[in-house]
């Protein structure tokens, strides 16, 4: 699968070793699709991926990882990954930061992975990538068609595929507990997806791209800015929803796709207070008043001064003749 036209999002932007498509097995695999692979620690690689990589977090990677470690998001975003551009957008994120000396990522021992249970998404993948074909979306562009399939990434260092044990993609995924990941990560790939449709001739303002950074990689300050601004204020929010978001960290997760989706990119989903709109409507007639008024007097200013200085140069003009 050299040839990568037309694949809008996929999952190998989350985890690479190198940028080689050579290393991308040419073969469009279904989840029934046989595959040849274990990773273990008898394998004479043992760890070799989880150096010199990149491993893009999603919002549930953090969330999980920062609570195994029992450390607030900021801590965990600072002391654990360095930022990043999520891939052919300009969105911004985060990908764990390898350590300086063996450019390895912070979690690895010789012993394996120390945080396994919890490991993020990109490693669970590895090495079967996943690809949306995106058909566009719908008329609205609120719900973009996928049409899944998988891949094989055949790295020269990768052993696991010299292993006798045999499987379906699907039981491979189950057992990587992949799937699980895909349900929780779906809304924010979506966003990025929309982000990469729309292109780069739509602008976004750095302010929604500093607010879509907060809400991807900082729950608890996303949490704060629901409850401790003027958010309440101007959108409608029913009691329940309210009541989870306040103690539960998925539901807040859930929630602040919705709200990206919609201040991103227009989606239904969360509406505005009737009483904000009539005050926007009013405050945009008042400025729409104050301009149309302010032009009036620069046009009778304007006019005034012209006829004064035709005045004047008549004026001039007669005292001249005399
Ligand atoms: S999180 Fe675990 S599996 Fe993933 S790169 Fe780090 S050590 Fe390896
Ligand atoms: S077999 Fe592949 S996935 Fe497992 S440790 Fe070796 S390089 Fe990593």
């Amino acid at each position: 699968m050299n040839e990568k036209k037309g694949v809008d999002l996929d999952s190998d932007f989350m985890k690479a070793t190198d940028k080689n498509p050579s290393n991308i097995l040419p073969e469009k695999l279904g989840y029934d699709s046989p595959l040849q692979f274990e990773c273990h620690p008898g394998v004479s690689c043992f760890t070799a991926c989880c150096h010199n990589i990149k491993i893009v977090l999603t919002p549930y990677d953090i969330l999980v990882l920062r609570k195994r470690l029992d450390i607030p998001a900021h801590e965990f975003v600072t002391q654990y990954t360095e930022p990043t551009l999520l891939e052919r957008t300009d969105m911004p994120g985060v990908q764990i930061k390898l350590t300086e000396d063996k450019k390895a990522c912070p979690f690895v021992t010789p012993e394996g992975c120390t945080v396994y249970g919890d490991r993020p998404t990109a490693c669970r993948y590895y090495p079967v990538g996943m690809a949306d074909f995106h058909e566009g979306g719908s008329e609205d562009n609120e719900t973009p068609k996928e049409d899944k399939f998988f891949f094989l990434v055949k790295e020269p260092h990768c052993k696991g595929f010299e292993e006798p044990k045999t499987w379906t993609i699907r039981e491979w995924r189950a057992d990587q507990g992949v799937d699980m990941r895909d349900e929780m990560n779906k809304q924010w790939l979506r966003l990025i997806m929309r982000r990469k449709s729309h292109g780069f001739q739509a602008s976004l303002a750095d302010a929604a791209k500093r607010m879509f950074f907060m809400a991807s990689t900082d729950l608890d300050h996303f949490r704060r800015f629901i409850f401790e601004s003027s958010f309440l204020d101007t959108y409608e929010v029913d009691q329940e929803t309210l009541d989870k978001i306040k103690t539960d960290d998925v539901e807040l997760m859930f929630f602040s796709f919705k709200y990206l989706a919609n201040t991103l990119f227009g989606a239904e989903g969360l509406n505005i207070k009737k009483g904000k709109i009539m005050a926007k409507v009013q405050e945009i007639q008042q400025r729409q008043d104050d301009s149309l008024k302010k032009a009036e007097q620069d046009y009778l200013k304007i006019k005034a001064d012209r006829e004064k200085a035709k005045k004047e140069e008549a004026e001039a003009l007669k005292k001249a003749k005399k």
